[in-house]
Order: structure tokens, then C-alpha cells, then sequence
């Protein structure tokens, strides 16, 4: 019987993918659900009745953190 022969094997850990840059997540009001609608699709459509939106329309959505800190 043999023990400590050869170190264990070791495994690397998997490292996650850097995840790329996420799309920029915009605001704007769909016209047909006639409400503010999150954005995160280019190009732009409405997460709720998926028509597209209109790319000028948009405007950058900026969360509630980002904008205080910018602010201080
Ligand atoms: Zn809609």
C-alpha cells in the first residue's frame, strides 16, 4: 500500500469568463404599453409588447447609487 507518493492532483478552479461589458440598460416610454420601459436590447424593444422602440427616444437609465454618488 502506497501513500503519499504523488501529490493529489490539483485541480484549477474554474475561473468564470470576465464577463463582457453589459449592454447599457436605457429607459424609455413605449408607446403602446404607454408606460417607462426598461431597455437592455439593441436595438431597442420593449420587454413587454416587444415592438421596437424608437432609438431616440431613449435616454441612459442611471441607477439610484450612480446617481447619488455623482452627485456628491
Ligand atoms: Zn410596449
Amino acid at each position: 500500500m502506497l501513500l503519499g507518493t504523488a501529490p493529489p492532483e490539483r485541480r484549477k478552479p474554474k475561473m468564470p469568463k470576465p464577463t463582457a461589458e453589459p449592454p447599457a440598460m436605457r429607459e424609455g416610454d413605449c408607446p403602446f404599453c404607454e408606460r417607462t420601459v426598461l431597455v437592455y436590447e439593441e436595438p431597442p424593444r420593449c420587454p413587454l409588447c416587444a415592438c421596437p422602440l424608437d432609438d431616440t427616444r431613449m435616454r441612459p437609465f442611471v441607477f439610484p447609487s450612480e446617481r447619488q454618488a455623482e452627485m456628491d
